[in-house]
């Protein structure tokens, strides 16, 4: 495993081992790596030659400036974990500065409405962040492919509008949400969770599993209203939004058309930890 720090070694390295042509996968990241990160470096690994993994908390795409400071961060025993499960990988771990050049400032994009829904309503300029930092790395690394987690659908989504937007014959792979025995979905923000309330987090994916139970015998505003009531009994929780949308265009149902597929999505803080989880409910 290499791990490089900065953009030149980076490009350095890239271009010893591309010398013979290798088909390139990149999985970013913000480290606390878990099982979820792991999926899409096993799908990199299986698909392409060579796999760029970074671990970059990115400054510009977090909204609320406590959620940046106590987001989980521990370099050294994210590549203890990668250096015991795969091998071959390219590792970039840069710091900000080496990123943003000292200008922490995200660039505006036009997602053409996708960025206001939800996680865009709920998180000011959220997206536009995540586009800044992508657009850097993907410009700078050129991977074939790119590996994001369904888990973040919207931003799945939006990532896909990127490529199309900039331009950039990147293929854009997405994985499914790994979750916990329980069901719970895996996410570097669990780690803030005591035992207790990573049980009452449950709540989120149960109220995905009643809505799928439900989808197509109860209209979805009926849905959403009983989702919302669970959540109000719950003073732990502060729910954000519970939403049944398109799964491509991410408009909230109205009507039910059985050519389109849908799915429901779900943010809500417990306590001051802020959880988001989604399903295909058809
Ligand atoms: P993050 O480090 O939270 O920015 O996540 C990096 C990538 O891992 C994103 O594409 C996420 O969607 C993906 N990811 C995070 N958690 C999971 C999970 N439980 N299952 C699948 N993918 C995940």
């Amino acid at each position: 495993m290499i791990i490089e720090t900065t953009r030149k070694g980076l490009l350095k390295t890239l271009k010893q081992k591309q010398d013979t042509g290798p088909k390139l996968g990149f999985v970013p990241t913000m480290g606390a790596l878990h099982k979820g990160h792991f999926s899409l470096i096993k799908a990199a690994t299986t698909d392409c030659d060579l796999v760029v993994v970074s671990i970059f908390i990115n400054p510009t795409q977090f909204d609320n400036p406590a959620d940046l400071e106590k987001y989980p961060n521990n370099v050294k025993k994210d590549i203890d974990a990668l250096q015991h499960q795969f091998n071959n990988l390219i590792v970039f771990t840069p710091s900000p500065n080496e990123i943003y050049d000292g200008r922490l400032e995200a660039k505006h994009y036009d997602f053409e409405g996708l960025d206001r829904k939800m996680e865009g309503a709920f998180r000011d300029g959220h997206f536009d962040g995540v586009g800044t930092i992508l657009e850097k790395l993907f410009t700078l690394i050129k991977p074939q492919k790119a590996y994001f987690g369904e888990k973040d659908y919207q931003q799945l989504q939006i990532v896909k509008k990127l490529v199309r937007i900039l331009d950039l014959p990147i293929e854009i792979v997405g994985c499914p949400i790994n979750r916990e025995e329980t069901g719970l979905a895996r996410s570097s923000r669990n780690k803030r969770l005591n035992t207790q309330e990573k049980e009452k987090a449950l709540l989120l994916y149960k109220s995905l599993l009643q809505a799928k139970q439900e989808f197509g015998t109860k209209n979805a505003a009926d849905i959403i209203e009983e989702v919302e009531a669970a959540f109000k009994k719950e003073v732990d929780f502060k729910l954000d939004y519970f939403s049944i949308a398109d799964a491509e265009t991410l408009e909230p149902v109205k009507t039910i058309d059985n050519n389109r597929k849908y799915r429901a999505f779900v943010a809500a803080f417990l306590g001051d930890v802020r959880l988001i989880d989604n399903i295909a409910l058809n």
